[in-house]
């Protein structure tokens, strides 16, 4: 079968004599594996096109259940993901959060949508590029049925009237009450429950509903941002299974210079 698709690489990996495998998020198939003899070094057309982050369209056949990629061709680039180490870092998370939300050959169009609209977002931004990347992942969470319960709380359905938490096996608010009639004083990291203010519910609130291009110049403070993050990760975790990213500096932030020399592309 011979197919033509547009797509955005994920990974790239060097496999024998000089082919390479590429992990390709197609518009068409979702996540295929391709294999292709194409030149993947320097500067060439096909190289630009298969580099991660890279939007191309890409000629394939499948044979054997195999796929191979004949011919690739950049469309967009992106690259001022790799201008900067910390933008490089949310793009990478978001990337490989990506990769691994997705089954394999299943389409995904929403998500396609999303991601294409966050990467052109993200290359143009001058700053405070994890707050894009924490609104990505809320949107890739609830596109992939997973969006958390923030109106009632999971346990007794009523609308809360005093605190809250975040119950993270729950799916979604726990209300003081209800917490309070578990009768367990420490709520902590093993138990998947966190405090919420109401800052970090608002921003979740929020999130939900709007064109993705309406949060252009959107910035969440440090607390809130980082608060969002451990939620957002324990909830992917939990319910969808995506966990043990290699691009965990999206949660530490502040990247040491050798670090950085690593990030550059
Ligand atoms: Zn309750």
């Amino acid at each position: 079968m011979d197919a033509y698709t547009e797509g955005i690489v994920l990974r790239q990996t060097k496999t024998l004599n000089g082919r390479r495998m590429i992990t390709l998020f197609s518009r068409e198939y979702g996540k295929i594996g391709a294999g292709t003899s194409l030149a993947g070094g320097g500067k060439g057309r096909s190289a630009l096109a298969l580099r991660p982050f890279t939007y191309g369209s890409y000629a394939l056949r499948k044979s054997r259940g195999a796929w191979h990629m004949n011919s690739a061709e950049a469309l967009r680039g992106f690259y001022r993901i790799a201008e900067a180490p910390e933008k490089f870092a949310s793009c990478s998370y978001a990337l490989e959060f990506t990769e691994k939300l997705l089954p394999e050959e299943s389409p995904a169009p929403a998500l396609f949508a999303l991601a294409l609209e966050y990467f052109e977002m993200m290359e143009r931004r001058e700053k405070r590029f994890d707050t894009l990347t924490v609104l990505f992942l809320f949107r890739a969470i609830s596109l992939w049925g997973a969006a958390p319960e923030l109106e009632k709380c999971v346990r007794c359905g009523k609308v809360p009237r005093g605190g809250v938490s975040f119950g993270v096996r729950d799916g979604g608010l726990v209300c003081d009450a209800c917490m309070g009639a578990e009768n367990i004083p420490d709520t902590g990291k093993d138990r998947l429950l966190y405090p919420l203010d109401f800052d970090i519910l608002n921003v979740m609130r929020y999130f939900r509903g709007r064109p993705f291009q309406d949060f252009e110049r959107l910035a969440l403070d440090g607390p809130v941002l980082l608060a969002l993050k451990r939620i957002l990760r324990e909830h992917a975790a939990w319910h969808l299974g995506v966990s043990g990213l290699r691009s965990e500096e999206f949660f530490t932030g502040g990247l040491s210079p050798t670090r950085n020399e690593r990030h550059r592309v």
